[in-house]
């Protein structure tokens, strides 16, 4: 028989914002440990969480930017649960009512252009960090606590590794475009977890899912999908079952893990947050950001195409990243013959 992956992503962006989302404290990235911390962040008894206006509008205007509806009432919740890197042992995050919906981005696969909808994109606090080292043995950093996330959940749309990294290229892109995220892979600003399952090729009910969780890099990813749609297609080849858990992939071994079953919803014991009010937008707050929208990639590639009559491959490179791209226009601006800039930035 033959199989598809059926693939749904979940992806974490830390936003550019000064300072975190409920207090005062930085959020520059690499500061000594535990020193960008405050009751707040740290979770004391007593203190109180102010939202960051920011946030709201930076994760409006990725929803805007991808087609989402952003809705004019929006709440936050607290989602429950112990770990050493969570001080509150809550985090605050949204959960029924999330700040966007349906949205749909658009990415090309070898040249040809597919789509995904997106499920939500919701604000929520970063944890904190664990580090694991041979003398001090394990010791927790705050400095992360606090830290503006968006996430950005997928319906389950994607059917290859290929799909998936088009897509992940394209949300990175936008979030730089807006100056919304950083997007630095290696100081983990970008995060993705897979949803994967498979199913016979042709049936329409979704299979049983494994998720996994943090994986480092696109090349991961990639290699992620790749063993686990074989190992699930193995264990259905073999009249067994997929156990809905979540699997941490082991980079050096190319193969991944179980690590724990799956939480439920209601195993995070979600209730409103009483210690924020609700978020309350204007319409005029919402067409503002969206009057306000920059020039994406995809327009610039387009723009350049036509009116400096560059290659194809030339408007991809020198639109790859806003710094570039404005860099390029300014060449442009001085004087410079497009094919000649294109080609020094090349
Ligand atoms: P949870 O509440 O457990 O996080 P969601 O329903 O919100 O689960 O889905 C999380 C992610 O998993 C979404 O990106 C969704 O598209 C994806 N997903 C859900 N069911 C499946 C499935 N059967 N196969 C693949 N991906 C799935
Ligand atoms: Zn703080
Ligand atoms: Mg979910």
């Amino acid at each position: 028989m033959k199989y598809e992956a059926v693939i749904g992503l979940e992806v974490h962006a830390e936003l550019s914002t000064k300072s975190k989302i409920f207090c005062a404290c930085s959020t520059e990235f690499g500061a000594p440990i535990n020193s960008h911390t405050c009751p707040v962040c740290t979770g004391m008894p007593g203190a109180l969480p102010v939202l960051n206006k920011q946030v709201v509008h930076y994760a409006a205007k990725m929803g805007l930017a991808t087609g989402c509806t952003v809705n004019r009432l929006c709440k936050s919740d607290r989602k429950n649960y112990f770990y050493p890197d969570l001080p509150k042992a809550y985090q605050i995050s949204q959960f029924d009512v999330p700040i966007c919906e349906n949205g749909e981005v658009f990415f090309y696969v070898d040249g040809e252009k597919k789509s995904c909808r997106l499920e939500r994109i919701h604000f929520e606090e970063d944890a904190g960090k664990l580090l694991h080292d041979e003398i001090d043995g394990t010791v927790v950093d705050f400095n992360r606590c606090g830290v503006p996330l968006i996430e950005i959940v997928t319906e389950p749309d994607f059917r290859s590794g290929a799909e998936v990294i088009a897509y992940l290229e394209k949300l990175k892109e936008t979030l730089q475009y807006l100056g919304v995220s950083d997007c630095k892979m290696q100081e983990g600003s970008l995060r993705c977890d897979v949803n994967l399952s498979v199913r016979p090729m042709g049936s329409q009910e979704l299979g049983t899912r494994t998720e996994m969780k943090n994986l480092g890099s696109f090349k991961a990813i990639a290699r992620a999908i790749q063993y686990e749609s074989q190992r699930q297609i193995a264990l259905l080849e073999r009249g067994e079952r997929v156990m809905q858990e979540t699997r941490r992939f082991d980079e050096e071994r190319g193969e991944t893990f179980s690590m724990r079953s799956k939480e439920e919803a209601r195993d995070y014991r979600y209730f409103p947050e009483p210690d924020l009010p609700p978020v309350v937008l204007s319409q005029e707050y919402i067409q503002d950001i969206r009057d306000n929208l920059p020039e994406l990639g995809e327009a610039k590639r387009r723009r350049y195409a036509q009116e400096y009559q560059l290659p194809e491959y030339d408007c991809q490179m020198v639109t790859s990243h806003p710094a570039l791209a404005r860099f390029f226009e300014k060449l442009i601006a001085l004087g410079t013959p497009p094919k000649q800039g294109a080609n020094w930035i090349m």
